[in-house]
């Protein structure tokens, strides 16, 4: 189940070509969202582990469209677990100072650390993402950061974390409701920007820069997951099932008593 929407093997795939109904994985709203709260309770205990054991690393990536849903996920799937043990980066356009060094600085510099689980709002892909589209740098600067993130990600793997990437898949007509419900609701309007509908316009465009991200970036230490996301039910779902599959993989291991505490007696 968990493996259902990782992608298999470099070759070059089509977007249009994978759903982003996920309703059409699952037959029934209800008995999804019920599975869904097992799960993030089931997290909630298994995070802890990782943290009393302190050893293992886990990172997951965020990458989608504007409105394609990653903040919903964070605040759905993450809900309620120790804040202590979790950290949540989101990457927003470089500062000059970040600019003065090589794209994966400010992302090395927070990746999780032994007993850790980072979350990443956005992340290094987007150097190949809203850079390419909007030729932020020339194609002889980005194209060959694909080997460079891959090798990244080996270095992280090799040194002890477990690396998960989900592309939240939405369909354009969804974004355009999404943007809609933002523009509708006063207390949505902080979440919409008019860069936003500017971005739009080169729907295409990002399609064709995330196939190629897809393709050349996933790989057996740091796979890629096309999430269908037009239900958010089922978003949070199918991510969840992927998260716990790995941690119960991971198998954190409470740490034994350092010593004997049988005769310890508090007074
Ligand atoms: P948001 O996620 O809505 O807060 O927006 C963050 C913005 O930062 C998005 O428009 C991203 O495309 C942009 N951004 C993130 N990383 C980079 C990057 N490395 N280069 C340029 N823009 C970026
Ligand atoms: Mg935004």
């Amino acid at each position: 189940m968990s493996e259902l929407h990782k992608l298999e093997g470099k070759r070059p795939f089509s977007l249009t070509q994978l759903p982003t109904e996920g309703k059409l994985y699952h037959y029934d709203r209800d008995v999804a969202e019920e599975e869904f709260k097992a799960l993030r309770k089931e997290l909630r205990e298994w995070q802890t582990r990782l943290y009393a054991e302190g050893k293992q690393k886990l990172l997951v990536v965020l990458q989608a469209m504007d409105a394609g849903g990653k903040d919903g996920t964070i605040r759905s799937v993450f809900q309620g677990v120790n804040p202590q043990g979790v950290r949540v980066h989101s990457f927003k356009v470089p500062s000059k100072e970040e600019l003065d060094h090589d794209f994966l600085w400010r992302i090395h510099k927070v990746v999780p650390g032994k007993g850790m689980m980072g979350v990443f709002n956005r992340s290094h892909y987007e150097d190949v993402l809203v850079v390419r589209v909007h030729d932020i740098v020339p194609e002889a600067v980005w194209r060959p950061r694909y080997e460079q993130i891959n090798q990244f990600e080996k270095l992280l793997h090799d040194t002890g974390t477990r690396i998960l990437k989900f592309y939240l898949h939405i369909s354009k007509k969804e974004q355009k409701a999404r943007f809609q419900a933002r523009l509708d609701d006063p207390s949505k309007h902080w979440k919409f920007s008019l860069e936003d509908v500017e971005k739009r316009k080169y729907w295409d465009d990002y399609m064709a820069a995330y196939e190629e991200m897809l393709e050349k970036t996933t790989t057996p230490w740091a796979p890629w997951y096309v999430i269908p996301s037009d239900q958010k039910w089922y978003r949070n779902l199918a991510i969840s099932r992927v998260i716990m599959a790995t941690i119960k993989e991971m198998n954190p291991l409470y740490p034994s008593a350092e010593g004997d505490f049988g005769d310890v007696v508090i007074e």
